[in-house]
Parts: structure tokens; sequence; C-alpha cells
């Protein structure tokens, strides 16, 4: 079967990771891979979800299936997170979740479900984006295009291109939008301008695609949903992928969920039995480990209250390593103006470096940065701070 098969390429990022593992340099440093590292430079277990691990090994009595929809308590909760307790969306009941395994899923699910219904949709993705969205939605069927959206030299938003982007994508395609911490640039719109987004949404027609997979790791867990707000707020149509493995830090259990919100409640069950049968037919039912975890520690206000706390623990370390590298590079008499790191939100940063200064500090100095010189923020420690700045500095000169 494989005889005249070439391999398929490997994952750059992924790749990377494996090319850091092979490094024999002590000094290494790895700011590709994208997992939240603590000051130690590990990707801990939250306190919070050992203490609902033990919660659920008294109470778990049977591994049976759950739901295809996953566990309504889950959905519940999860819709809590996203929309806010006080939500109309809640309220109205207008909103229907499943449960899927991690943020990929749910997008994955999202657009199946979707092109069942809009077979001649295309999906538009911003400049840059996560390499997947590229890979997932054409897996699903649809075309790809890109709209505007970051603007290297003035390291923001090409907010005016953005918006006539948008006011000409025709009604029923499909357009994912990072609802925080864009990845890979960090650089999001502020309240207003998802305002105006949501607008063109609604006269434009076309389906907004909230990919939610770092709530809380913003500017915190209730400033981070006002791009959900807003098209809350417009009454249309709209998906959201919710992923936990980054503010929960459940990586490996795939814990995740899509939301499909719909102008009313008839609207929504109707949406819900075609999410249900794609399911079905993908995963038939999800994987309950991890949102079993999720679950308990949303229904109890002391748990939630200590996820709350490390959630912002490492938010804050976050913005903490963000200004000791540009501090840093300052301080060691580089002229770049680095100073827009510390604006960009969440666990990723567009650094500035170009290629060729990537390709430097891996060769040189063990710095393992992703092409487009994307770092992830997280991978900065204490302990490594001063010789990825001396690096970055060295090869800068
Ligand atoms: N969307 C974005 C923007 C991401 O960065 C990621 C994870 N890197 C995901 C979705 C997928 O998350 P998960 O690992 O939960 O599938």
């Amino acid at each position: 079967m494989w005889k005249s098969v070439a391999a398929a390429p490997a994952d750059s990022i992924l790749g990377l990771t494996e090319a850091f593992r092979n490094d024999g340099n002590p000094s290494k440093v790895n700011l590709g891979v994208g997992v939240y590292m603590d000051d130690t430079g590990t990707t801990p277990i939250l306190n919070c979800v050992k203490d609902a691990e033990r919660i659920m090994l008294g109470v778990e009595n049977s591994k049976s299936y759950l739901p295809i929809s996953g566990d309504p308590e889950y959905g519940r909760q999860v819709q809590r997170l996203i929309f806010g307790a006080g939500s109309e969306v809640i309220s109205s009941d207008r909103a229907a979740t499943a449960h899927s395994p991690g943020g990929t899923g749910a997008l994955r699910i999202g657009g199946e479900l979707i092109k069942r219904f809009r077979p001649q949709a295309t999906t538009w993705v911003s400049s840059p984006t996560w390499a997947n969205h590229q890979g997932i939605f054409t897996a699903a069927g649809f075309p790809i295009k890109q709209y505007p959206y970051y603007n290297s030299e003035t390291k923001g938003l090409r907010f005016d291109e953005l918006l006539s982007a948008l006011r000409s994508i025709p009604a029923g395609d499909v357009v994912l939008l990072h609802a925080c911490c864009h990845n890979p640039s960090g650089v999001d719109p502020d309240g207003n301008q998802w305002r105006e987004i949501a607008a063109i949404a609604e006269s434009q027609g076309w389906l907004p695609f909230l990919d939610f997979a770092y709530q809380g790791l913003g500017a915190g867990i209730e400033e981070d949903r006002r791009a959900v707000t807003e098209f809350a707020a417009r009454g249309v149509d709209f998906f959201v992928a919710s992923s936990f493995s980054k503010n929960f830090g459940l990586y490996n259990e795939r814990a995740g969920a899509i939301t499909v919100i719909s102008p009313n409640s008839r609207e929504k069950d109707v949406a819900l039995s075609h999410l249900k049968s794609t399911v079905r037919v993908c995963y038939s039912n999800p994987p309950a480990h991890g949102g079993l975890i999720v679950k308990t520690i949303l229904s109890e206000p002391t748990l939630e209250a200590t996820w709350r706390q490390e959630l912002a623990a490492m938010c804050g370390r976050i913005v903490e390593m963000r200004r000791a590298l540009v501090d840093g590079l300052a301080a060691r008499g580089i002229s770049q103006d680095f100073s827009y790191i510390t604006r960009q939100r969440g666990m990723f940063s567009f650094s500035g470096l170009t290629d060729e200064t990537v390709a430097w500090l891996r060769e040189n100095r063990a710095v393992y940065v992703v092409g487009g010189g994307r770092i992830n923020v997280a991978g900065l420690t204490s302990a490594n701070i001063d010789y990825v700045c001396d690096s970055i500095a060295e090869a800068l000169a």
C-alpha cells in the first residue's frame, strides 16, 4: 500500500520539539512549543486539577458512555464560563454545547457540521493564523481564503484592511476569528473593534466562528470574552470552539467544547440535533476524564477560586517575562524597539526576529524559535532569560 507513497511532511512545530530534544547543548532553550511552562521550565498539573481528580476517584463509579454531546452539566458550566453567568444567551436557552476532544476536535466538528448545510462556503482565516486552522477546515471540505490581520511594520492590526475585507465576504461564508490571544501574533482587536467586526457580521450575514483557546490568558476570564459578548449581542448565528488545554493545563486530556449559538431556542434545538449527529459519525461520544475535571472544578466554588488564582498566576508570569525580555534587550543596548512585545496578549509573541536570526539562534545558541519569529513567552524563565537576551543581542549585533 505504501511502496510508492512519499512520507507526509512532519508538523513544523512538533519537528522543532524533536530537534530540541536531540540537541546536546546544556544551555538549550525551547521557545517553540505551544505549552505553558512555569519558572522551573515544567508544564505543571494545576493544584485544582489534582484536587478535582481526588474527588473524582471517590465518586466516579462507572466508565459507561457519556451522552453524544457530553455531560449536560459540563455543557452548562462551559456556557457559564464563555458567556458569563448572567448572559442573555443562557437565559434565552439559545446555545447548544457539545463536549469535544480538545479545541481541535471542536473546530473540526464545527467545520463538519457547517459543511453539511453550507456546502458552497469558503472559510476565511486571518493572515497569519495557527497553522492547523488551514488543515482542519481543508479536511472538513472548505476552500480557504485569508483576510488581512497583522501588520509586521506597525506590529499591530491592519484594522482598516481587515474591516474592508470583512465587508466584502459574502453571506454564508465562514469567518474564523481568534476570540483572544491571537496565535501567532499576540495582537487582538479591542472592545470597540470587536463591536465593529460583529456589526459587519450581522449586516453581511457571514458566519462567525470564534476559536477560544486561551480564555483567561489574555486580560482575564471576563475581559477575554469580549468578542463572544459582542457577537451574542447581535443575535446572530455563531460558533465558539473552546479549549481547556491551556487555561486548565489539560493538554493530554483533550478537553474542549463546541458551542453553537442561534437566534432563538427553537433553532438551537435543531442545531443541537445536527451537532449530535455529526459527533456520532466522527467519534460517537467524548472522552470523559478531562471534561469531568473541568466540570468538577467549575461546579465547586472553592475549586473554581483555586483555578482562577492559578490561571491568574500563569497569566501574570507571562506578562512578567514579556517585560523581562524587553528590558533585557534594551539593557544590552539593542537599538531596535521591542516594546510591542509587552502590548501583545497570551502565550505567544511575534518577536520581530527574522528567519535569519531564528536560524542563527538555533545553530549557535540552541535557542529554538518557530520560523517567522513566533516565541512562546512561557518558555522564558528567570534561569534562562539572561542567556536568551545575550543570545539575541549577539545575533543582532
Ligand atoms: N486554536 C488555537 C489558536 C491553538 O493555538 C490551539 C492549540 N495550540 C488550538 C486551537 C487547539 O487546542 P487543543 O490542543 O485543545 O486541541
